[in-house]
């Protein structure tokens, strides 16, 4: 019965001051995390797990083109960094934290991992499953444990990832250039 257990996070308890103190440490720890992302040069989404002491237990970067793995996105990584930690795989009474709405398959794992909070920054209207595209959260039967709260230092979290895809544009475009211009130069 979905509706038999009920989260028991001091999340559900803590004030709007103390939430929102908590939301922008989470946020700047995902966004530090999106900057190590991008060193590795993967697409800029970070993501970290945390409890309501601001203690984070799991840290997680997309991975999917270094690790070659389509399941690779920043919340995945997190969760299992902060399962392995935890030595369990639910996660109950904690939060996440990640500069990017989660797409379906993340939106999925962190209901399966019974988070008590889920948090993100920009939204996704690729992909998005809290609302951008679908709304999991939405769906009552699936939504006793974790509560989902977007657009936390969204202005920065899009910036993030609209600076990074303007200059792999530019980078494009250059490349395309440099390769028209050795063709014109090149003797025939
Ligand atoms: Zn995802």
């Amino acid at each position: 019965m979905c509706a038999a257990e009920v989260s028991l996070s001091s999340f559900d308890t803590a004030d709007a001051a103390a939430l929102a103190q908590l939301d922008a440490l989470g946020m700047s720890a995902a966004l530090q995390m999106a900057s190590s992302a991008e060193e590795a040069g993967e697409v800029p989404v970070g993501a970290v797990v945390m409890d309501v002491n601001g203690n984070i237990l799991g840290r997680g970067f997309n991975r999917c083109i270094s690790d070659h793995d389509p399941t690779g996105h920043a919340e995945i990584v997190a969760l299992r960094d902060a399962a392995l930690r935890m030595g369990n795989y639910r996660l109950p009474g904690l939060a996440l934290y990640v500069t990017l709405e989660p797409c379906v398959m993340c939106m999925g794992a962190m209901l399966h991992a019974r988070l008590a909070r889920v948090v993100y920054g920009a939204s996704d209207p690729k992909t998005g499953a809290c609302g951008s595209i679908l709304d999991v959260p939405s769906y009552a039967c699936l939504n006793h444990h974790t509560t989902v709260v977007g657009g936390v230092m969204e202005q920065e979290c899009a910036s993030r990832l609209q600076s990074f895809f303007r200059a792999r544009r530019q980078a494009a475009r250059a490349a395309r250039l440099a390769r028209r211009e050795a063709l014109q130069s090149s003797p025939n």
